[in-house]
């Protein structure tokens, strides 16, 4: 934890006074109570995953006050989230939700216009609200983590019958990253695609409910996502239309037993041979969860000893010392690694089993590691419980891997072709080397898409080891965009770029995502800039990055 005092002081957001930005502040600790109200106008403290900042993007890639919010308001129920939203309407303040604000490598908690006042929905609205264990189905406010649900289902001895869903790092909101459409790695890893039914405050401060929700008494709001007409919940992900203050999910059956597979191959040439073999067998379900293909020197990384332990040298690691030291580790040397996990009785594992061996043992070199050989502290053991619904967090190891570790991923999707995965790999390894950086990609299948995730671990105290990273992360959106890809998810800093690419028939896209934006917030206040979404007073006046 470091402490630094702002060096520019209260953040006050563009556009009104100290004194007048005092006295809003005031009026809404009357509204809402002095204590739910807090200034940000002393210092920035970095804190560490437990203890995250809300304030500020505790992995800055710009100055640590570029995107700051200057107060953080804690409203405890929908009435509250309506009177904060009028507040902000009158005096035209701009204000950014989050629910945990833990969305690590994509912003932290951080707003993306300085000075906006955070509503941190997560501290008081905490409620696992339902949990229907003969549909299978769980309503959560946003300050529900993986961990929460999780524990909530083994204390009501549920924890058998029914399985959550996590992203690697499980003290996300089961919300919060959803509305992000982040990613876990059961069956039930497409977040978005298995929740049902929104309750959105409106930024004129209206409260909707969206699909069954929609009916007076509806009984069938978490099992039925669409309702009648119009299929709105897709405005509230990735946006800044609403402030979600209640999902439902589907929670997965148990389904009778589990088991992890792991496989490595030995050349970066056999990407393309393998991701032939993944598609038929990832959309046959033979190959079940999101499984990840990742590079061996993540599989390095994750060990979660610094760099500096294996090289000293600037720029990229040489491959013949990575390969070396992975030589030594469990798992052995290898260029790609395949975690995955097949799921049912043990006759029905079997099967897709026996599949999964044939097909991958025709890369020439691929082992399978056997995992009784592999200790309890063993990363794949921590690959097994998240694929099994079970939350950890042993996936922040990586970000040891540079001193003062912050981190951005390059994330774009693709078919699951050998020439797409073998384009994406070759422009991020030309931008890595031109840039000095490490590449460790991980190929995270979906169903008919994969993201391929590259992460930069860069020092967040070394300016310009953050410029070559932004560099290198800007090159290959543009270079990925001419060929055709896209990203799924991006960090506040590159939204607009990110939104940029996404320009057919002349921006088409973002021309109707500002239609709407000014019906829904004609005054502009919420969250603007997210997604590269920004409203009238704001558009084309300097904010887009
Ligand atoms: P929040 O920060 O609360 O929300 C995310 C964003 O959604 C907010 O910034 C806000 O813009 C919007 N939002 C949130 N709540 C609301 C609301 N109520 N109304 C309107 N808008 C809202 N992510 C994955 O998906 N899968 C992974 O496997 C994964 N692995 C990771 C591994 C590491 C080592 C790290 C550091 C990060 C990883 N992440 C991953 C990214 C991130 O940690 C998770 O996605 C995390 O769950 C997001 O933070 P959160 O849940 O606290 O969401």
């Amino acid at each position: 934890s470091d402490k630094i005092p702002l060096k520019r002081g209260l953040p006050i957001p563009q556009g009104i006074s100290e004194k007048a930005f005092l006295s809003a502040i005031d009026e809404l600790r009357t509204a809402i109570g002095a204590e739910n109200v807090e200034l940000n106008d002393k210092e920035v403290n970095n804190g560490w995953y437990m203890e995250h900042p809300n304030t500020h993007d505790m992995m800055p890639l710009f100055d640590v006050e570029e995107f700051i919010a200057s107060a953080v308001v804690y409203p405890g129920s929908v009435q509250e989230v309506q009177i904060i939203v009028r507040w902000a309407n009158k005096h035209l303040i701009p204000i950014f939700p989050i629910s945990i604000g833990r969305n690590l490598g994509y912003g932290g908690s951080a707003p993306r216009v300085r000075g906006s006042v955070t509503i941190d929905l997560g501290r008081r609205m905490n409620k696992i609200l339902d949990i229907n264990a003969e549909d299978y189905t769980c309503l959560v406010e946003p300050g529900v983590t993986f961990y929460a649900l999780y524990e909530e289902l083994q204390k009501r001895g549920l924890g058998d019958k029914m399985w959550i869903d996590t992203p690697d790092l499980g003290g996300g909101s089961v919300l919060g990253n959803t509305l992000d459409r982040g990613v876990g790695y059961t069956p039930y890893g497409d977040h978005w695609a298995v929740h049902s039914g929104l309750e959105v405050v409106l930024p004129k401060g209206e409260v909707v409910r969206t699909g069954m929700g929609g009916l007076e008494g509806s009984n069938t709001w978490q099992c039925f996502p669409y309702g009648f007409g119009p299929y709105s919940d897709g405005i509230f992900s990735q946006s800044n239309y609403g402030i979600v203050t209640k999902m439902g999910m589907a929670l997965m059956p148990n389904p009778g037993g589990f088991e992890s597979f792991m496989y490595t191959f030995q050349n970066e040439s056999d990407l393309a041979p393998l991701m032939e073999i993944i598609r038929p067998l990832r959309i046959a379900n033979i190959l079940e969860n999101v499984a990840q293909l990742r590079h061996g020197l993540q599989t390095l990384s994750i060990q979660g000893f610094p760099r500096a332990k294996y090289f000293k040298g600037k720029g990229q690691m040489p491959e013949s010392i990575y390969r070396e030291e992975l030589k030594k580790t469990k798992t052995g040397d290898h260029a790609w690694v395949y975690y995955g996990m097949s799921y049912g009785p043990a006759n029905i594992r079997k099967f897709k089993l026996d599949i999964v061996d044939a097909e991958f043992h025709k890369i020439p070199g691929c082992r399978k590691i056997d995992s009784k050989t592999l200790p309890a502290g063993e990363y794949f053991w921590s690959r097994d419980r998240i694929a099994s619904g079970t939350p950890d967090l042993e996936e922040l190891r990586w970000v040891n891997w540079m001193p003062n570790g912050g981190h951005i991923a390059f994330s774009p999707v693709s078919p699951i072709r050998g020439i797409d995965a073998e384009r994406l790999f070759a422009l991020a390894k030309q931008r890595h080397a031109e840039a000095g950086i490490d590449l460790m990609p991980a190929f995270c299948v979906g169903l008919r898409e994969m993201h391929i995730i590259v992460e930069i671990v860069f020092d967040a105290q070394d300016a310009d080891m953050k410029q070559k990273a932004e560099k290198c992360l800007r090159d290959m959106i543009d270079d990925a965009a001419r060929l055709g890809y896209g990203e799924y998810r991006t960090h506040l800093a590159l939204m607009d770029q990110v939104a940029g690419t996404y320009n057919w028939n002349d921006g088409a896209l973002m021309k109707f995502n500002n239609t709407l934006k000014d019906a829904l917030d004609p005054r502009g206040i919420l969250a603007p800039g997210r997604c590269g979404i920004w409203p009238a007073r704001y558009r084309q006046r300097g904010w887009e990055l």
